[in-house]
């Protein structure tokens, strides 16, 4: 168990806010990826010549990057794109594209980071009191810390058996809900209830984009 460092209470935060804390992490580096380093450094040659020797971001995150609408940004490393790829076409080098995406690997990192930090704490009885109050990990995330560890305590198993068999329950009230033929016997959902389609979906694929 280690100290409680900032990554601890970003952590924190994320169970607080009913998300799953890997995927929120994910989403949080690649949106600093985006909107500091990438625009900070956009002019910066050292970073573009990067991002040539990748040849651009993988298809999902170039469409992430187009969705900031940074119009010169963009010009800027599609024009160095385009020059290098032509050159390597003129020497007959047919590179795909992109050879390895640098967010991707922003993004791999800090699953990793999040499942280790979680699994770190996960005997420590304040994170324990946090994570019951929670939504807990999203299903991938839970399946990628089994794997990890072969260790996982039986309340943070038991934890989200309850938890995914509770997502299945609401959904079916929520279909019976949309049943009229059930006249009277039609249940009334509360405000959490009526979205726990989009709930579901999220904790069952995680976060946009996410790899396995
Ligand atoms: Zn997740
Ligand atoms: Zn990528």
């Amino acid at each position: 168990m280690g100290k409680k460092h900032i990554l601890y209470y970003t952590i924190v935060e994320f169970l607080e806010n009913g998300k799953c804390p890997v995927c929120g992490l994910i989403k949080k580096r690649r949106e600093e990826y985006f909107e500091h380093v990438l625009f900070e450094q956009i002019n910066d040659i050292g970073f573009r010549k990067k991002l040539r020797t990748t040849n651009g971001f993988c298809n999902y995150h170039t469409y992430k990057f187009l969705s900031y609408h940074d119009s010169l940004g963009t010009a800027l490393i599609y024009q160095d794109l385009y020059l290098s790829d032509i050159k390597n076409l003129e020497r007959g080098k047919i590179v795909k594209s992109p050879e390895k995406c640098v967010v991707c690997d922003i993004e791999k990192d800090a699953e990793k980071t999040a499942l280790d930090v979680i699994f770190s704490f996960l005997n420590d009885s304040e994170f324990k009191e946090v994570f019951m109050r929670s939504k807990g990990l999203c299903l991938p995330h839970y399946k990628k810390i089994l794997l990890l560890h072969s260790d996982i305590p039986q309340w943070f198993k038991e934890f989200h058996m309850k938890r995914f068999k509770k997502i299945a329950e609401t959904l079916h009230k929520f279909i019976d809900s949309e049943n009229v033929s059930l006249g009277d016997k039609r249940p009334t959902l509360t405000k959490e209830e009526e979205l726990i389609w989009k709930e579901a979906v999220e904790f069952f694929a995680g976060v946009e984009g996410l790899k396995w």
